[in-house]
């Protein structure tokens, strides 16, 4: 600011000091050329004296005959002569309208400059101090409201590119630099969302990947090493470990997709009474000889628009937890119950029961209440969080009540297809 200034304070000053007595002549030079224009416009007008009066009064240009000129001779009384003032002269001679011509000279005189350049002086004296006053205090306001808040936004993004992602960025003064630190404030909450489920992603698979993968390793060296004594105990924990692991990728890969909003929604309308009840045959066999029944009350057939595999999975996600936590009593309601154009479907376990300061959290990927992770009991920690996710995507609603030691209502609720699809 401060240089802009001076810059502009040297032009005025070149301008007004230096350069004024030369541009003051160049002026005069060209309004003489302009007056004598004027009067070879009007040479032959009847009111060419009054445009001859009016140059000399307000233009200081005065025109004479140039036959009749007589350089007028001033003197003082004692005899000297009088220092002339200094004119810029034009003669030019003119064709009259009868063909006679005439010659005119125009004097156009020039004012000394040199009072005039002492009162610019001051003046620019005067100028320059304001000038110098308003570029400092414009320097520190736009010092203030723009180059420190980008400073310091600065200063936080080269913290954030360190992998420091609970930085923040205090952005102030105008609006723009606000809300560029809103937007970045926003980009820093996400990058540390990513880092953090990268971390717990890579914590939980580590763990979750390497158990299975030893006891298939070890159960398989025993098979090499003595094949003559492979029993039917091992095959089944090589069996069980497998599907364990391939559960796990799924819900990894479903989840990933989920939170990174990857995920399509397959939609169709079907038949959801007909579907839940496939999943419950399914399930009800394998778990059958393990004394579980699984009991399914339902009112009506009822169709939905919805994703059919995703809402299996939340199904078959929700009736697995159930069949888990089930405890002594081994009966698992499964309910579908019409709420006005809304269908619930509520699968009921009377098990262990989920503690109150736990059920804000069971929706949370990875969120085990049994932090001792009991293998045989527990799965991947990711299924209530499917579910979450998948019920979110439609726009649905989901939900749990529970009681410890009495145990728990999972629930989600969508909305009644309209039509049914044409069979
Ligand atoms: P997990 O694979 O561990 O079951 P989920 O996301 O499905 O992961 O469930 C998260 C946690 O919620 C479980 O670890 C469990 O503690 C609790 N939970 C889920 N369903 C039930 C249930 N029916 N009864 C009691 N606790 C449950």
């Amino acid at each position: 600011m401060l240089g802009f200034s001076f810059l502009l304070l040297l032009m005025l000053w070149m301008m007004q000091t230096v350069f004024l007595d030369d541009m003051y002549k160049m002026v005069r030079r060209w309004e003489t050329n302009q007056a004598v224009q004027l009067v070879e416009e009007n040479i032959n007008d009847a009111d060419l004296f009054d445009i001859l009066r009016d140059l000399e009064e307000s233009k200081g240009i005065s025109v004479q005959l140039t036959q009749d000129f007589v350089e007028p001779q001033d003197f003082f009384s004692d005899g000297r002569e009088r220092e002339q003032p200094e004119t810029i002269t034009q003669t030019r001679v003119f064709v009259l309208e009868d063909g006679s011509s005439i010659s005119l000279t125009f004097h156009a005189r020039i004012s000394p400059v040199d009072a005039t350049v002492s009162t610019l002086q001051v003046q620019l004296y005067i100028l320059t101090a304001f000038l110098i006053v308003i570029a400092i205090l414009m320097g520190i306001i736009i010092s203030r409201r723009i180059s420190k808040p980008i400073e310091q936004i600065n200063k936080s993004a080269k913290v954030l590119s360190r992998g420091e992602y609970e930085v923040r960025f205090n952005g102030h003064g105008f609006s723009e630099i606000k809300e560029l630190s809103d937007t970045l404030n926003t980009a820093a909450k996400e990058l540390s969302k990513v880092d953090r489920l990268r971390k717990e992603l890579m914590a939980n698979v580590s763990h979750d990947l390497r158990t299975p993968l030893a006891l298939i390793y070890s159960y398989a060296e025993m098979m090499h090493d003595f094949p003559e004594e492979i029993s039917e105990e091992q095959t089944q924990v090589i069996m069980e470990e497998t599907k364990r692991l391939s559960g796990l990728v799924n819900d990894i890969l479903d989840i990933s997709q989920l939170e990174t909003g990857n995920m399509q929604l397959n939609l169709s309308t079907y038949d959801l009474t007909e579907s839940l009840q496939n999943t419950i045959d399914r399930t009800g066999a394998l778990v059958h000889k393990d004394g579980i029944q699984i009991v399914f009350q339902k009112e009506e057939e009822v169709y939905i628009h919805a994703d059919e595999r995703k809402i299996t999975q939340v199904f078959y996600n929700l009736l697995i937890n159930a069949i888990h936590y089930s405890g002594k009593d081994q009966v698992i309601h499964v309910r579908q119950k019409r709420i006005g154009n809304d269908i619930r479907v509520e699968v009921e376990d009377r098990g262990e029961g989920i503690a109150q300061q736990d059920i804000l959290f069971i929706w949370d990927r990875y969120y085990k209440v049994d932090k001792e992770h009991k293998r045989a009991a527990t799965g991947t920690g990711l299924g209530l969080s499917i579910v979450k996710n998948v019920m979110e995507l439609h726009g649905g609603s989901y939900g749990v009540e529970s009681k410890k030691g009495q145990g728990s209502t999972f629930w989600f609720q969508l909305q009644i297809a309209n039509e049914r699809p044409a069979s």
